[in-house]
């Protein structure tokens, strides 16, 4: 049985909103109602206060709801509508300044909240987001675990792979591959871009059948305990890389690997992405490294901090990051190498396998 930090977390954010001047904050982004009380179900309003804490949600969670999140918050099942459920929980305090999730409240909602209360709605940015970005050790080893199974996942199905199979086919492969082996879902649509298509840095799966001697690029995930590692390998299918192939996964591969070996807790953002920014730019790819090196991994695919050139903010230590550098020349194809990295105050250490060598499927 893991530790059960979840009281602490509610006490960290209590601490948080004593700070900001508020009396209460309603969580409604599901991944932080699930950090907080352990709940993961769909359906959810969550309200910490000073001394409780109280999970809203409905029927179809009448079970899971006290099992998941009880002893870390008071649940009320509402047959009908959780909103008018949350109006008699706020009215059972002291009228005070109510904090909620200006980036996950939609405006109906914050519409609806104004009207079934009389606490100062006041709007909050990344409260609780920015607890996440410290990672316990249970939640690093869950990332490892889900890093562990997605490689071993692409172990299993790259050997398989073979000229004329169609993307959606090799996503199929690969997603059944990390069912089996027991990822609890796909943390995002799995990215399986051949050829030209791989110049694509979002490529939606397609029917395209992979030729001989092209790119192909994965980009996937697994999921493990809720925790999400996100991995991309390049590869070539058929045959060799030519020479231009090869220089261009080398330039990215060297990019990657400054950056994975010189990552460190309390440079900025922008400092972490300029590590393999640097070396892909002094070879004349600046223009083709488009996006940003990487960001946090977590309950989320895509959580805080953000590795980024407009990014200003420190990395803290224990956040866990992707790198993952690209090179994309539009009509020839694209390589990206992602890995997953864990900034421990005494370096990064890396969670995926960095096997990101050149792989030619003959
Ligand atoms: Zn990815
Ligand atoms: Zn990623």
């Amino acid at each position: 049985m893991p530790a059960d930090r979840r009281l602490e977390r509610q006490a960290a954010l209590r601490a948080a909103l004593a700070a900001e001047g508020l009396d209460a904050l309603l969580v409604t982004h599901l991944p932080n109602i699930r950090y907080l009380t352990g709940f993961s179900g769909s359906a959810g309003l969550l309200v910490v206060a000073g001394d409780r804490t109280t999970l809203v949600t409905d029927f179809r969670y009448a079970m899971q709801g006290p099992a998941e999140a009880g002893g870390a918050a008071d649940v009320e099942v509402d047959q009908k509508n959780v909103w008018d459920r949350l109006g008699k929980v706020l009215a059972g305090g002291p009228p005070g300044a109510l904090g909620f999730e200006a980036q996950a409240v939609t405006v109906r909602d914050a519409e609806r909240l104004s009207g079934l209360t009389r606490h100062r709605l006041v709007p909050t940015t990344e409260l609780v987001e920015r607890l996440r970005m410290v990672k316990s050790p249970e939640e690093v080893a869950a990332i490892r675990a889900a890093a562990s199974l997605a490689q071993d996942a692409l172990a299993e199905v790259l050997p398989t792979v073979r000229v004329g199979q169609t993307e959606l086919e090799i996503g199929a492969g690969l997603e059944g591959a990390l069912r089996r082996r027991g990822s609890e879902w796909h943390p995002f649509p799995t990215i399986v871009a051949s050829g030209p298509r791989s110049a694509l840095p979002h490529a939606r799966t397609s029917a395209r059948p992979v030729g001989r001697g092209e790119w192909l690029l994965l980009d996937f995930g697994a999921q493990v305990d809720g925790y999400c590692a996100d991995l991309t390998r390049t590869v070539i299918v058929g045959g060799r890389a030519d020479e231009r192939q090869r220089a261009v996964h080398e330039l990215v591969r060297t990019a990657q690997a400054r950056a994975v070996e010189h990552v460190r807790a309390g440079m900025t953002g922008r400092e972490a992405d300029a590590l393999a920014r640097e070396v892909i730019a002094a070879r004349g790819f600046g223009d083709a490294f488009g996006h940003s090196l990487g960001h946090g991994l977590g309950l989320e695919v895509h959580e805080a901090p953000r590795l980024a050139p407009t990014a200003e903010a420190a990395l803290p230590p224990h956040a866990v990051v992707t790198v993952e550098p690209g090179v994309y020349l539009p009509g020839w194809g694209g390589v990206r190498l992602e890995d997953d990295v864990y900034l421990a105050p005494e370096g990064p250490e890396r969670l995926s396998d960095g096997r990101t060598e050149l792989v030619e499927l003959v």
